[in-house]
């Protein structure tokens, strides 16, 4: 029986990696479920699942989750080092499904019982990705992507040679504003924003698509994970969502990975990696389809676009700037305090403020995860303030 935790378990990817997980319930011992306020959700599956213990994010959930699991015999806990205390119980397969940067620490420590870290966190690769390869390869642990693009670019470089590889693109179904005019986006409400063509996703990764922060993200995370120069990462608008990632090759060969939108084919092909088993995912019919359609990104219509591309190209603790000050920019605008295309704007400013401010543009070195969260911190004070200027 294989040892599994899921992380961020109530979430859109927690759940599809959870129906994947009940369907084969005797290949795996279930440690650890966590979730955040959803403490109904979290209980009832950390009871189908028989799970050692079930966490929540936030202590005051706990009162909640003990009252859930009462008489279960199912251990309980609450809060960040908590989610670090449950991370450290071995594992051989750990989920990383929660969103944000609180996913960090956890899948860190997850990665010193040497076992897969099936990564849909791509918030941890944006702020440390070079820490969390350098702790992979301390521990012998795996990441495996989670994001469709990647795990499409993992698939596509099985048996290939990565210094071959000429370019990598990456695609984005433009998100629910694509087709909007330019001078609308200003005025775009959440509930906009929200709708995503294809994908049903959480809240927060779903307006990232419409805004493209999220394809900005998964541009870094494409460097960190196949070591690739920002010259050779691409973004294809693909607004069917079909093929997810294409590969060419030096010798103008392209490999592209098409599925359909359900994240359930990436979580599958970690949780069954280095095999290929059979997916309760839908067969694409290709006929039925008969037409895909590929543009250039606008970068006027999506800035986010090109400050990833000059965070890859800076380096240091760009990155973890850049999600952090993303981060709060989206609450800023959750919460009715800026507007849609003022969240890259909050975004520009914080990454000038750091260049500016920072000696350690370019580096490259290792950094450790104190230096991470304080960059993280100050990047989100510096947003707030940013945003207040924007106004004034
Ligand atoms: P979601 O909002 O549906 O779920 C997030 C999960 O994290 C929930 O379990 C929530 O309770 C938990 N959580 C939130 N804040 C927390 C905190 N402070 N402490 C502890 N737990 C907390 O999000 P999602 O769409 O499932 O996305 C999860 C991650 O996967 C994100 O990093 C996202 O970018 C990535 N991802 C998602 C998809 C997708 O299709 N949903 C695709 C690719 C990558
Ligand atoms: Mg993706």
């Amino acid at each position: 029986m294989r040892r599994i935790s899921i992380f961020g378990a109530t979430g859109s990817i927690g759940q599809s990696t959870i129906d994947l997980i009940k369907r084969a319930p005797d290949a795996y011992h279930v440690v650890a479920l966590t979730g955040g306020r959803n403490i109904a959700q979290l209980a009832r599956d950390a009871i189908d699942l028989k799970a050692e213990i079930a966490v929540t994010g936030f202590e005051t959930c706990l009162s909640d989750l003990q009252n859930a699991l009462a008489g279960t015999g199912i251990e309980v806990a609450a809060g960040p080092q908590a989610l670090i205390e449950a991370a450290d119980r071995p594992t051989d397969w750990f989920m990383s499904a929660i969103v944000g940067a609180a996913g960090l620490a956890p899948g860190l420590h997850a990665l010193r019982h040497g076992g897969v870290l099936a990564l849909a966190n791509k918030e941890s690769l944006v702020t440390a990705g070079p820490l969390l390869k350098s702790e992979a390869a301390k521990y012998g642990a795996t990441i495996l992507p989670v994001d469709s693009e990647h795990s499409a670019v993992f698939q596509a470089l099985v048996g290939e040679d990565i210094s071959r590889v000429e370019r990598i693109i990456i695609t984005a179904s433009g998100g629910a504003l694509r087709t909007w005019p330019l001078e609308k986006l200003a005025t775009a409400t959440v509930a906009e924003a929200c709708t995503h063509p294809n994908w049903d996703m959480g809240q927060r990764i779903t307006i990232d698509s419409a805004s493209m922060f999220n394809k900005a993200m998964e541009l870094i995370e494409t460097k960190e994970f196949f070591g690739v120069s920002a010259d050779q990462i691409e973004v294809l608008v693909h607004p069917q969502s079909l093929v997810h990632a294409l590969v060419g090759f030096v010798d103008g060969g392209i490999i592209a990975h098409m599925g359909p939108h359900d994240m359930r084919h990436a979580i599958g092909y970690a949780l069954h990696w280095p095999q290929r088993e059979k997916l309760p995912v839908e067969r694409l019919d290709l006929a039925k389809i008969g037409k895909l359609e590929f543009s250039a990104p606008d970068l006027q219509r999506w800035p986010a676009l090109r400050l990833a591309d000059e965070v890859i190209r800076r380096g240091g603790l760009s990155g973890a700037i850049f999600n952090a000050a993303k981060e709060c920019a989206l609450d800023l605008f959750l919460a009715g305090e800026i507007g849609f295309q003022e969240m890259a704007q909050v975004v520009e400013l914080v990454l000038n403020r750091h260049w500016q401010n920072s000696a350690d543009s370019h580096k490259i070195d290792v950094i450790p995860l104190d230096d991470v969260l304080k960059a993280d911190h100050t990047a989100r004070v510096w947003a707030r303030e940013c945003a207040k200027t924007l106004h004034n």
